[in-house]
């Protein structure tokens, strides 16, 4: 990676955590999930808004390091309008790229690439990857919540 990439990448990433999109208490979610880092002291919360199986709305609350923020940030822009399906895939493609296993995803991703940089460092890769871990927690309740399908009498 070019030293101007890297200089690109790290101002997205300061720009996400100095001003986090999608700040907020959700007091209409249909699901939530907080997220812990331990190692580093993050934590967070995610509220969703699921209708028809899209995720109309997404938020979160927290407090950690920069990565924390700027990944839950870009995380929350990144799955507002996607189906439960989609924001799934995308969970899977964003850790292959952050843990280094599918490191030419990553081209694909927008925004998110900005993180692909912690692949280097371990242990910051649990940072990056915490809202996304509590999204799919909140999604995981949501399809719980969900009243089975009617059964046909027919
Ligand atoms: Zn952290």
């Amino acid at each position: 990676m070019s030293a101007e990439l890297d200089e690109l990448y790290q101002s997205i990433i300061l720009d996400h955590n100095r001003r986090p999109r999608n700040y907020r208490v959700m007091d209409d979610a249909s699901a939530h999930a907080d997220g812990q880092n331990p190692l580093c002291g993050d934590q967070l919360t995610i509220w969703l808004k699921v209708d028809g199986g899209r995720i109309s709305d997404v938020s979160f609350q927290g407090s950690g390091c920069a990565i924390s923020k700027a990944s839950a940030s870009l995380m929350t822009a990144a799955i507002k309008g996607k189906t439960r399906e989609e924001a799934d895939a995308l969970f899977t493609k964003f850790h292959g790229v952050v843990t280094g296993a599918h490191p030419e995803d990553a081209e694909s991703m927008g925004s998110l690439k900005a993180l692909g940089g912690v692949s280097r460092f371990p242990l910051r890769v649990k940072c990056a990857s915490l809202a996304w871990h509590a999204m799919h927690a909140a999604l995981a309740q949501h399809a719980d919540a969900t009243p089975p399908a009617p059964v046909s009498t027919e």
